[in-house]
């Protein structure tokens, strides 16, 4: 099996000025005669030209040119999307001005949402020859924004999803407020996000979060695949997918490949560390407790101040196990100061672990703009030192 690299590129958000192309060709011209990129994800400020311009240029070296695109979340900065409710009957107020995604995210279950996405596919981006789409944002919000944000969706469409499952919320509700053991009360991980937990109607919930952005995803993905388009998924690290409704050997069934976001010192939204600590401060019971616990149930060390490696590295070899579509997990390769402060001694580890644990193909995220020269050196250093290049 063959080395395969992607790279991914962040031209700036929905309401963003885009990056010049000159910037992309010559970042691209410093790193593709080094690597075995054969993939290049790139997105999602407007401006045709940019597209157009990098399509031509990757055209004539043979490599996929995938659009970025987010889907439930960052559309909403463009189009009225109705938003989530929560489980206490709220609607969940937008996120507020970030400067380029705001992670405010819209129900998945409301037909009007959906139309709303394609449109802004079909004004912003249609007629660009790409290969395919990078479908990222494909969740509901995750502990990082709040224990409320998790326990949604509650809008009238989702009531009468419920309605026809027979899901009982006053039992989630009473399961949510009763003191557990564990976070949540999970009780086992059986890896690739596969929970169980004590009370049924905790399993129920998060069972039809992952069938309703399945079917929302199915219904838009039959969309791309009609445009010609390949499809790649961009989800979190699956031991944190479950809670955002993402079932990821289920997700794996709709799409070309699936990219785990597998960012070990990230402190920023899908970043391990952070995502982690949402969930054992927003979920109730002695935060201690909780973690002592979880880091026991999914093998990780309270010690080590980093995520561990060969944690993260059997979270991929199982994902892949339960997946039917390749799995690409996703290095950070950008230094960003406070928020990712990636370095080539990380990077270099990272890609041997995989490449010893049989894992062949990666992708350097999640802004090839932001990496410094020594990172992508340190992959490149590991194909001279293979010959495979
Ligand atoms: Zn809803």
């Amino acid at each position: 099996m063959e080395y395969e690299i992607v790279l991914q590129i962040f031209s700036g958000g929905f309401l963003n000025d885009t990056v010049l192309y000159e910037t992309v060709e010559y970042k691209l011209n410093s790193v593709l005669p080094r690597l075995p990129v054969q993939k290049v994800i790139m997105g999602w400020s407007p401006g045709k030209a940019l597209y157009e311009k990098t399509a031509d240029f990757l055209a004539k070296k043979n490599i996929e040119f995938y659009l970025w695109f987010p889907v439930f979340s960052e559309t909403g900065m463009i189009r009225a999307q109705s938003p989530l409710a929560d489980l206490w009957g709220s609607v969940l107020e937008r996120a507020g001005d970030h400067r380029s995604e705001d992670f405010s995210f819209c129900c998945p279950n409301d037909p009007q949402n959906i139309k709303n996405i394609i449109d802004i596919f079909e004004r912003e981006f249609a007629g660009i020859p790409f290969t395919g789409i990078f479908l990222d944002k494909i969740r509901y919000p995750s502990f990082a924004q709040g224990q409320r944000s998790v326990f949604t969706c509650f809008c009238p469409h989702c009531q009468a999803k419920y309605r026809n499952e027979n899901f009982d919320s006053d039992q989630l509700m009473e399961a949510l407020s009763a003191p557990a053991s564990s976070p949540l009360g999970i009780s086992a991980y059986r890896g690739g996000g596969a929970y169980s937990f004590e009370d049924n109607s905790i399993s129920k919930f998060f069972e039809l979060k992952a069938a309703f952005i399945f079917q929302g995803l199915q219904g838009l993905c039959q969309y791309f695949r009609g445009k010609g388009l390949k499809i790649g998924f961009d989800v979190f690290a699956p031991f944190l997918s479950a809670f955002t409704g993402q079932n990821l050997p289920l997700l794996s069934g709709l799409c070309d490949f699936m990219k785990p976001m597998m960012y070990r010192i990230t402190n920023a939204p899908a970043g391990i560390p952070f995502e982690l600590k949402a969930l054992l401060r927003e979920t109730n019971g002695p935060i201690e407790k909780k973690k002592r616990f979880l880091y026991d149930l999914l093998g990780l060390d309270p010690e080590k101040k980093d995520i561990d490696l060969a944690f993260v590295v059997n979270e991929v070899v199982n994902l892949v196990s339960s997946s039917v579509c390749p799995v690409y997990p996703g290095i950070e390769i950008n230094r960003i100061k406070n928020l990712a402060e990636v370095h080539p001694d990380y990077v270099e580890e990272t890609v041997h672990a995989y490449a010893r644990a049989g894992i062949r193909s990666f992708v350097l995220s999640w802004d090839l703009l932001n990496a410094p020269g020594e990172n992508i050196d340190a992959v490149s250093r590991f194909f001279v030192d293979n010959f495979i290049l």
